[in-house]
């Protein structure tokens, strides 16, 4: 199998060699992972390297078929989402699907469906694609995406080969960014450590100049003593209150930086790197008790937002236990 432009996800890569080599190709495969974690990208390679029609190692990139599933433009691979303005994968986009695969592929061959945010499908949805996997006809391959199997009936999973994608290393993460948008290694890192294991967030962070504006806007706040840095985060919280989840872990992963320098001294598990200056003026002026405090006063303002607590006064509250 050709994984050259693909970085780390080796367990994965070792399952579909295996598939390949051994020629036991199933009906529908599942792939599972959070929002980000590369679905796509990891069935995209699959399904190219099934239908490619080169020689050696697949897919080659080069035959007509791989230019035309790289361009989007392959035929017989059919992509089934949630429509923009509706919260579901709904019945008759599946009875669609399956009118076309009851015809032969155009080319000689394989033909792919993939249901992408196939968690969304509705019960219905499921029951009616369910007809299809019982009887697949026999030049069609499903690849079902989905963040999580909670909604997707059990009839469904049993039918399909399951791939779960893992996080990837902070490591893996560095340099696809570096390669994909040419940024310093040491932002790489930064972006890695906080995208906590997915790529898809990692790439989408280090695109964000709001977050990046946040983060900066954030520490600077923290270290700031007094309530001049104080009044500086309240006024982030209150104009960025969709996106709270963001600010209270850029805060909770800043403080955990500290808590580790104070007890460790190691930097190799700071994730806030491209910030040793202020990390090394801070860390002395909390005790252990005092960062361990505010890690959890941050854990218990996030389950009340959660829990729909009043906002303002949660945030205050937080803030001012600082
Ligand atoms: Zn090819």
């Amino acid at each position: 199998m050709n994984t050259d432009h693909i970085i780390g996800q080796s367990p994965l890569i070792a399952g579909m060699k295996r598939i390949l080599a051994g020629g036991r190709i199933v009906h529908a495969y599942l792939f599972t992972g959070p929002a980000g974690a590369g679905k796509k990208t990891m069935s995209g390679l699959f399904a190219q390297a099934l239908l490619c029609t080169g020689q050696g190692n697949k897919p080659c990139r080069q035959c007509i078929v791989c230019r035309q599933f790289q361009s989007g433009n392959h035929p017989d691979v059919i992509r089934i989402k949630k429509p923009v303005d509706k919260t579901a994968i709904v019945v008759d986009q599946i009875r669609e699907l399956q009118g076309i695969v009851k015809v032969k592929p155009y080319q000689a061959g394989k033909r792919v469906c993939f249901i992408e945010q196939a968690h969304l499908m509705t019960e219905q949805a499921q029951n009616a694609l369910l007809k299809t996997l019982e009887e697949p006809p026999s030049h069609t391959l499903f690849f079902l995406l989905a963040d999580n199997t909670n909604t997707l009936l059990s009839t469904i999973l049993s039918r399909c080969q399951h791939f779960r994608i893992g996080s990837m290393s902070g490591e893996d993460i560095s340099e696809i960014l570096e390669r994909r948008l040419s940024i310093s290694r040491q932002d790489a890192a930064v972006y890695a450590a906080l995208s906590q294991g997915n790529p898809g967030k990692a790439i989408s962070l280090a695109e964000d100049d709001t977050f990046r504006h946040n983060r900066e806007i954030l520490i600077k706040g923290f270290s700031q003593a007094g309530s001049a840095g104080i009044l500086e985060l309240y006024d982030i919280f209150s104009r960025n209150k969709d996106r709270k989840e963001e600010l209270l872990d850029i805060l909770q992963i800043w403080i955990r930086d500290l808590l580790i320098l104070k007890e460790t001294g190691e930097w190799n598990l700071v994730v806030n790197l491209d910030q040793t200056h202020l990390l090394k003026r801070q860390v002395s002026r909390f005790t252990s008790a005092a960062l361990r405090d505010m890690i959890k006063n941050i854990e218990e303002s996030r389950r009340m937002l959660k829990n729909n607590s009043n906002y303002q006064l949660t945030v205050e509250s937080l803030l001012l236990s600082f």
